[in-house]
């Protein structure tokens, strides 16, 4: 039924997997200066302050039980027996997809577990939090690795992968987003404009005057499940599930 097929992913899955978020109640931008943790300028006033900023969730992630849920698991399987083209953008920083076997995947907001060379933007895998020898092999003198992370102020990463991808696609599926931060907020425009069928997956109830077609209210572990299995079976998806 469906050629290609593009999904947006954001906090709210990752939440699911019992992963603090930013901008929710309670969220780090209520304990942080987004200012001084999440942009170039703070960096380069206080690199110390930024690296602990992301150690500190660093930790979080790989104190015990953080696990993929069974919405991450359900896109990955989407993606092995998908016979059409799908693409997974997201704006987490975590690796959730990729421990539950997603593989052509974009990190737009770019990835915890890496740093990146300030000269060349040659990106480390990193096995440890920041430390001061975190430098990169591609420049003499090394430079000292920054995090690997889209901040406030930044282009986000493959917009031109993206923006393609969304300009071919037939189904666009934004799971877990809260529709308010640009350029991401403007993906379903897009996709409605060359159109595609579009999709919202979400906690909360539809925004009045939403963009997406569709909406189904629930967790992303409960919804993509279904979802899944009708995309595969090459059913029409057209409901509201309240
Ligand atoms: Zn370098």
């Amino acid at each position: 039924m469906y050629q290609q097929i593009v999904i947006l992913t954001g906090a709210g899955i990752s939440a699911e997997s019992g992963l603090r978020t930013f901008r929710d109640q309670d969220g780090l931008w209520e304990e942080h200066k987004i200012e001084e943790v999440a942009t170039p300028e703070g960096y380069a006033k206080n690199p110390l302050l930024v690296e602990q900023f992301y150690n500190d969730r660093w930790q979080q992630f790989h104190q015990g039980d953080i696990q993929p849920n069974a919405g991450h698991l359900a896109l990955a399987k989407l993606e092995q027996e998908f016979e059409g083209k799908l693409l997974v953008v997201t704006q987490n920083i975590d690796d959730l997809h990729e421990r539950a076997g997603s593989k052509r995947l974009l990190h737009m907001h770019g990835q915890l577990s890496k740093g990146r060379c300030p000269r060349s933007r040659q990106t480390f895998l990193l096995k440890e939090p920041f430390g001061p020898n975190h430098t990169c092999t591609c420049c003499i003198p090394a430079q000292r690795l920054r995090p690997h992370v889209v901040w406030f102020g930044e282009m986000p990463i493959g917009l031109d992968i993206i923006q393609s991808a969304l300009d071919t696609c037939d189904l666009f599926i934004a799971i877990g987003t809260s529709g308010t931060v640009y350029p991401a907020a403007g993906f379903v425009d897009t996709a409605n404009h060359h159109g595609a069928k579009t999709v919202d997956v979400n906690l909360l109830p539809a925004e009045r005057g939403s963009q997406f077609q569709y909406h189904y209210k629930g967790k992303a572990s409960e919804v993509l499940p279904m979802l899944v299995e009708q995309i595969l079976q090459g059913k029409m998806i057209s409901g509201q599930v309240d």
